[in-house]
């Protein structure tokens, strides 16, 4: 007996659905396993946000089918989201609590707020798009993301009313440091942001106990830049 139809247009709809998001979930785990990983991040809670989350709902439906790959993907309005592993390589480099207040800086798709959400108390987002603020805004409601707040706005004043905060990603490249971000940062906080015009770094940013703030230099990375504010 053959239990499996031959010809795929024979699959009841709802099998059809299941083995879809069966192979969602297949290509997200070797996605973690062979991407992840395989290079360098070890954190338990970052793995397990990155296996939880469904990244092919985070980006339109034409680049669907490569949610997976080891790339960045156009999600309109000339952005992108990041390449799986500097989504969670950054994450990891934060070295995020549980109890901890985050900020992003360049929310796009939600992707990263997303994964930043199950690692933190709660996340507030910035972006500047105000299109990109409203989609993401829609997607991070519907998967149930609550501990997120997004608001349209810019990103090089930070978000004033809600700091300090313990952590803080930017996820565009600003030409350099925003000491307006630092300030927003707690003592013994922890800012990472690709840095530069042209050919960026990731630099992480520690302000000690007594408000010193000291720089080491990570990678180089390729970011979409950072766009002065609206005035
Ligand atoms: N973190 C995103 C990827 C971000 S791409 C994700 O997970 O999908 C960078 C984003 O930063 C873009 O959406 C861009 O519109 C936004 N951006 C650029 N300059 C900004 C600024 N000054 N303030 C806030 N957001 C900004």
């Amino acid at each position: 007996m053959r239990l499996w139809p031959r010809h795929p247009a024979a699959i009841p709809l709802c099998l059809a659905a299941a083995v879809e998001a069966q192979d969602w979930a297949a290509l997200r785990e070797n996605m973690v396993r062979t991407q992840i990983e395989r290079r360098d991040v070890r954190d338990p809670a970052v793995l397990k946000a990155m296996r939880a989350t469904p990244r092919h709902l985070f980006i339109p439906e034409n680049v669907r089918n490569s949610a997976y790959e080891d790339r960045p993907l156009p999600i309109g309005h000339g952005q992108t989201i990041s390449q799986p592993y500097i989504v969670a390589s950054m994450s990891d480099l934060l070295e995020i609590q549980p109890g901890h207040k985050v900020l992003e800086i360049g929310t796009g798709s939600g992707y990263q707020a997303a994964i930043l959400s199950q690692l933190a108390k709660q996340v507030f987002s910035i972006e500047i798009v105000d299109a990109l603020a409203k989609t993401s805004t829609r997607t991070l409601r519907e998967l149930g993301y609550r501990n997120v707040t997004v608001r349209s706005g810019d990103g090089y004043r930070g978000w004033p009313e809600e700091a300090p905060f313990d952590r803080i990603i930017l996820t565009a490249a600003p030409p350099e440091m925003v000491q307006a971000l630092v300030d927003q940062l707690k003592n013994g906080g922890r800012l990472i942001a690709p840095v530069g015009t042209g050919s960026q770094v990731l630099v992480v940013v520690e302000k000690d106990a007594q408000g010193r703030t000291q720089q080491r230099t990570r990678y180089g990375v390729a970011f979409v830049p950072m766009v002065p504010g609206r005035k």
